[in-house]
C-alpha cells in the first residue's frame, strides 16, 4: 500500500488533480476535510456537463446549465486552489507536470482525470468538416452552423437542394441517438413551422448512420427496436450496416458510395483517451485508456490514480470494463478522493466498487429508454421521468439543476427553444472597410 514519502512528513501532502470534469471534481470534493493541499488545474474555467451538451447544439438548455464555473464548485472548500491552465506533459518518474503558463507542479498524489477526446479514425475529412459533440464549444459550433445554415437557406432558397439543411449524425450510441432525436425535434417544431415557413419540410433530412447492424448495441432488443420506431417516428432516417467513408463540407461519402448532400455531420461515433497519455511510458488498453488496479493506481506508480473516461477500470462483478459514463467517472474521482484522504491519515483503503444505476438514453419528448442492472427496462414517459431524475441528480449545483427544469418545462409545454440565437464575438471587431465572408462567397 503507497505511503507518504518518509521525507516528507513534515509538510501537508500535495495532491494534483488535473481536470475538473466528473471524475477530478470528485476526488477534490471529497478531499475536503483532509489535512492535504490540494491544486486543481483544467483548461477551461468550468466544468462540463457532458451528457447534455446536445440539449446546447439544439438551443433547448442555455449554456450556462451545463457549463458551470469550477471555482464556484470549491467555494466551500479552503484546502485548495484552483488554476485554468493546459497540461504539456506529465513526467511520472520526476513526479512533475508541466503547463502551457503555470509554473510545472510537484506532487506527493497525482490524480488523471483528464478525459477522452474525439477519435475520427481516419476517416477522411472528418476532423476539417465533422461537428464532434465532446466539449461546450462543440455544441456552440454546432448549434450556430445549423443555425446560420437556416438562415442563409432564407436568403437563397437554392442552398436547400444542394442538402444545406440535411444533417448526418454518426455513431448509433447514445451520443448519436440522443443528438439525432434532439435535432429532428427541432426540426418538427415551432421552430420551422414559425421561423421558417416558406421552407419546405422535406427539404431537411436528418440521417444516422451506424457501422453495425444495430443501433444502441448495449440496449435489449425490445429498446433498440423501440428507439427505431421513436426516431423514424420524428423524422429521423435510420441507416445501420452504413459506414462514412469521407467527409467535405457539403457531402459525406458512405463505403457503399453512396453519396449523401448535407452541410452537417455531427460526429458521435468513437472517442479515445486525451492525447496526454500516449507520453506516459505506459502499455494503454483499448481506445487509449490507462488501465488501473483495483484502488484505481496507474502500473508502476502507486501515488498515481486515473479516473473516469482516461482510465480503462475493470469491474469486479463483470470482468468487464466500465464504459466511459458520468456515473462512472463520478463515483471513481469520489473513490480516488476517499482513498487520498485515508492514506494521508495513515489508514487502510479499500478497492473500489462500481454502483450501476442503469444504462439510460433520451430520445425526445416523453421517449427515452432504461435498462437496469437486473435487466428489467422502461420506455416512454416513465424513462424519461427515470433518465431526467438521474441526469438532474449528477448535475453539479441546484442552480443547473433549476434552470434545466425550467428550460424543460418550457420546452415541453411550449415547444420552444429558447436559446436559438447566435452571437459572434468577433462582430464589430473587422478593421474599417473589411467585410466578413457572404455565404454566396464562401460555397
Ligand atoms: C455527448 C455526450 C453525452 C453523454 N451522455 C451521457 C449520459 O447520458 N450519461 C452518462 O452517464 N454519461 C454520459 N456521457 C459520458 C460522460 O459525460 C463522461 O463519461 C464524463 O464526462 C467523463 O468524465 P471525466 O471527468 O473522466 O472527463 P471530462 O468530463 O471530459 O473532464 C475532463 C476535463 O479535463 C480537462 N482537460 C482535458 N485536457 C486537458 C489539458 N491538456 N489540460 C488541462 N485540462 C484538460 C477538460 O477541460 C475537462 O474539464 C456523455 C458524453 C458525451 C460526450
Amino acid at each position: 500500500m503507497p505511503t507518504v514519502p518518509k521525507e516528507d512528513t513534515a509538510r501537508r501532502p500535495r495532491v494534483l488533480v488535473l481536470g475538473g470534469g466528473f471524475g477530478g471534481i470528485g476526488a477534490a470534493q471529497k478531499l475536503k476535510k483532509s489535512d492535504v493541499d490540494v491544486v486543481l488545474v483544467d483548461k477551461h474555467d468550468f466544468h462540463t456537463f457532458q451528457p447534455l451538451l446536445y440539449q446546447v447544439a439544439t438551443a433547448l438548455l442555455e449554456e450556462s446549465a451545463v457549463g458551470h464555473p469550477i471555482r464556484d464548485l470549491l467555494h466551500k472548500q479552503d484546502n485548495i486552489r484552483f488554476h485554468q491552465d493546459r497540461v504539456t506533459s506529465i513526467d511520472l518518474d520526476a513526479r512533475r507536470v508541466t503547463f502551457a503558463e503555470l509554473e510545472p507542479q510537484g506532487y506527493d498524489y497525482l490524480v488523471l482525470g483528464l478525459g477522452a477526446e474525439v477519435n475520427f479514425f481516419g476517416v477522411e475529412g472528418a476532423a476539417e468538416h465533422a461537428f464532434p459533440l465532446y466539449t461546450l464549444p462543440d455544441a456552440e459550433r454546432l448549434k450556430g452552423h445549423v443555425l446560420t445554415n437556416w438562415e442563409e437557406v432564407d436568403r437563397r432558397p437554392t442552398l436547400a437542394e444542394d442538402g444545406a439543411l440535411n444533417i448526418v449524425v454518426v455513431g448509433g450510441g447514445p451520443t448519436g441517438v440522443e443528438t439525432a432525436g434532439a435535432l429532428a425535434e427541432l426540426y418538427e417544431g415551432d421552430f420551422h413551422k414559425k421561423d421558417y415557413p416558406d421552407i419546405p419540410r422535406e427539404s431537411a433530412r436528418i440521417v444516422l448512420v451506424e457501422a453495425g447492424p444495430d443501433i444502441f448495441p448495449m440496449f435489449k432488443e425490445n429498446l433498440r427496436t423501440y428507439t427505431v420506431e421513436a426516431l423514424t417516428k420524428r423524422g429521423v432516417e435510420v441507416r445501420t450496416g452504413e459506414v462514412v467513408a469521407a467527409v467535405s463540407p457539403t457531402r459525406v461519402t458512405l463505403k457503399s458510395g453512396e453519396v449523401l448532400p448535407a452541410h452537417t455531420l455531427v460526429w458521435g461515433a468513437g472517442l479515445q483517451g486525451n492525447a496526454l497519455v500516449q507520453s506516459l511510458g505506459l502499455d494503454l488498453e483499448r481506445g487509449n485508456r490507462i488501465g488501473v488496479d483495483e484502488e484505481l493506481r496507474i502500473p508502476g506508480h502507486p501515488e498515481v490514480f486515473a479516473v473516469g473516461d482516461i482510465a480503462a477500470i475493470t469491474d469486479k462483478k463483470t470482468s468487464q470494463v466500465l464504459p466511459q459514463l458520468g456515473s462512472v467517472a463520478l463515483q471513481s474521482g469520489e473513490h480516488v478522493g476517499e482513498t487520498i484522504a485515508q492514506l494521508a491519515a495513515g489508514k487502510k483503503t479499500k478497492p473500489f466498487h462500481y454502483r450501476d444505476k442503469g444504462t439510460m438514453a433520451a430520445i425526445g419528448r416523453r421517449a427515452a429508454v432504461v435498462q437496469m442492472l437486473a435487466g428489467r427496462t422502461m420506455k416512454g414517459t416513465k424513462a424519461q421521468l427515470t433518465w431526467a431524475t438521474v441526469h438532474l441528480a449528477l448535475l453539479p449545483t441546484n442552480e443547473a439543476r433549476a434552470k434545466a427544469v425550467v428550460d424543460w418545462t418550457g420546452a415541453a409545454l411550449t415547444h420552444q427553444r429558447p436559446d436559438r440565437i447566435t452571437v459572434d464575438p468577433e462582430e464589430g471587431r473587422e478593421p474599417v472597410g473589411a467585410q466578413r465572408p457572404t455565404s454566396k462567397e464562401r460555397s
